[in-house]
């Protein structure tokens, strides 16, 4: 489940890693500072954009790291402004990062509020019953230099033109830890990758602003609350009860409700802040009135924000998007008890938006070449 590259990602070294890598070639010590600033802040694309450093530092720093080990393989961008970006890893391994613009009222759309979603593994062992990302399982986790890496291919594709990755990036206003994989299974190089993406040396991009959404995965939301940097938690919570829940998604089994409410109240006693339950609406599973009542009375509770994510139909699943009214019904329940309520509309339907569908449409046409 390993996947050991030729070279590690220097988008994977913190300033500390690299100082220490450089001080044992007697490199000084502010020369790490230097090459991040190329990376993150000059966005250079090769090792000899780096003009202020030695032609001999620049060939070992090639010899040694590889300056960004994925490569973009296709971006689609769809009628509602939902661009998704394919990347390929050195092993071949693909991956998916959505940038989503959500307009605003009133105004153009260059206002729009625009989130980027990335993914932590390739494939997902949670085998949650509605997702693409987790029909053919876990292939490997990715490393932190992975994870950084789809937030400069972002970049990249944004602005061509503009010279400051960090600049791009502060257009956006949230990134949220909710594509590929369980983000909590993968938890060194997850929050390695946070720590990169949050430093001044890094991306410098706010905590506060980064959401990490799990299926549940208890010890770990425990952990995540004892982190000093003060991610925001979402929930990926599907069903209201055991039995709905137990339905969906087997982590259930292991982290039923008993176990997982008492750990996202510890994780938002701690941090002061509101968790996000992110709850699918699949026809008759888990649209029912009497689970929303039980949803509305867990985010009272909570003190939560719930976000209702009408279905999008993943091809070989039998499972189906409500109506529009039942929809409406269901979240009618819970703004009628005054619990903070997103119903999100539509994004993406056209571009196999529902997590992990165009990886593994791409992998089966791969397949189907080599065949
Ligand atoms: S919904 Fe998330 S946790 Fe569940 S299988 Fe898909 S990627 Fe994994």
């Amino acid at each position: 489940m390993r996947f050991t590259p030729e070279k590690p990602p220097l988008t994977g070294e913190t300033l500390e890693s690299l100082t220490l890598r450089l001080k044992e070639r007697g490199e000084p010590a502010f020369r790490a500072q230097q090459i991040l600033d190329w990376v993150y802040k000059k966005r250079a694309r090769s090792w000899d954009d780096m003009t202020n450093l030695s032609k001999a530092l620049r060939a070992w720093l090639g010899e040694t790291f590889d300056l960004l080990p994925a490569s973009l393989v296709l971006g689609k961008q769809s009628n509602d402004v939902t661009d998704k970006l394919l990347l390929e890893m050195r092993d071949r391994s693909l991956i998916e990062t959505v940038i989503i613009r959500a307009p605003q009222e009133g105004v153009g759309l260059e206002h729009s509020r625009k989130t980027i979603c990335i993914s932590t593994q390739v494939g997902c062992a949670m085998a949650c019953a509605f997702c693409a990302s987790g029909l053919e399982g876990l292939k490997r986790d990715l490393s932190a230099g992975e994870i950084v890496a789809q937030l400069l291919h972002v970049c990249y594709r944004e602005d061509p033109q503009t010279v400051r990755a960090h600049r791009e990036l502060a257009s956006f206003d949230n990134i949220v830890v909710m594509g590929m994989g369980e983000p909590l299974a993968n938890y060194d190089n997850l929050i390695r990758a946070l720590t990169i993406l949050n430093a001044d040396w890094g991306l410098g991009f706010g905590a506060r602003r980064i959401t990490v959404s799990t299926s549940g995965l208890v010890p770990k939301i425990l952990k995540l609350a004892e982190e000093p940097l003060g991610f925001r938690l979402a929930i990926s919570l599907h069903g209201a009860t055991d039995e709905v829940r137990e339905r969906i998604m087997p982590v259930n089994k292991a982290f039923p409700l008993a176990k997982l409410l008492p750990a996202v109240r510890t994780f938002s006693e701690r941090h002061g802040r509101m968790v996000t339950l992110e709850y699918i609406l699949i026809e008759d599973v888990n649209d029912m009135i009497d689970q929303a009542g039980e949803l509305r009375d867990i985010a009272r509770d909570l003190h939560a924000h719930v976000n209702l994510i009408p279905y999008n139909t993943v091809q070989g699943l039998p499972w189906k998007r409500p109506s529009v009214t039942r929809q409406e019904k269901f979240a009618d329940v819970l703004r009628a008890a005054r619990i903070p309520v997103t119903l999100r509309r539509e994004k993406g339907h056209d571009i196999d938006a529902a997590c992990g569908q165009l990886r593994l449409k791409t992998e089966k046409d791969r397949q189907a070449l080599l065949a």
